[in-house]
């Protein structure tokens, strides 16, 4: 499910607290962040991109961030779901070359190798698009667990 964007989106900027992922069941780990959050108010349809400067409460590290404007960031989500798609499309005829020649190695690298890499990449851009939220900046689009990371939530009040 996509990400709700808003022209005022809370942003929290969370700082990892664990080097090691903390175990909280079998074969689970949990990674904790801490932080300070803010009210990111977008710029309005059509105009550049802002740039913000928020500092961490734990390293005391300042971070810019670039918020795109909502129009922006659907279009920015909707070109990383089309790349998805393509790349997708893309894999059908690669996996349909085995289907020429099955005995030749050549052909079942390509077909296997480039279907299969086709596929994760346009995994990994579906992945993307549903979490893009138009803030751009320190980890805020690294899959995984950064030492910065942005979470978005709707706008519930200025802090
Ligand atoms: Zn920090």
């Amino acid at each position: 499910m996509a990400l709700t964007i808003e022209r005022e989106q809370r942003t929290t900027l969370g700082h990892r607290q664990n080097f090691v992922g903390r175990s909280v069941s079998y074969g689970t780990v949990a990674w904790d962040y801490r932080g300070r959050t803010w009210v990111v108010e977008r710029p309005e349809d059509g105009e550049p991109a802002r740039r913000y400067s928020v500092k961490c409460l734990v390293c005391a590290k300042t971070l810019s961030y670039t918020v795109h404007s909502l129009a922006a960031t659907r279009r920015r989500r909707a070109r990383r779901w089309i790349a998805a798609f393509a790349c997708l499309v893309a894999a059908f005829p690669l996996y349909g070359l085995i289907a020429l020649d099955p005995g030749s190695v050549l052909v079942l690298s390509i077909g296997f190798g480039g279907g299969g890499l086709a596929l994760a990449t346009g995994g990994c851009l579906a992945f993307v698009a549903g979490g893009e939220a138009g803030l751009v900046g320190h980890g805020s689009a690294v899959p995984g667990y950064p030492k910065h990371k942005l979470f978005v939530s709707k706008a519930e009040g200025r802090r």
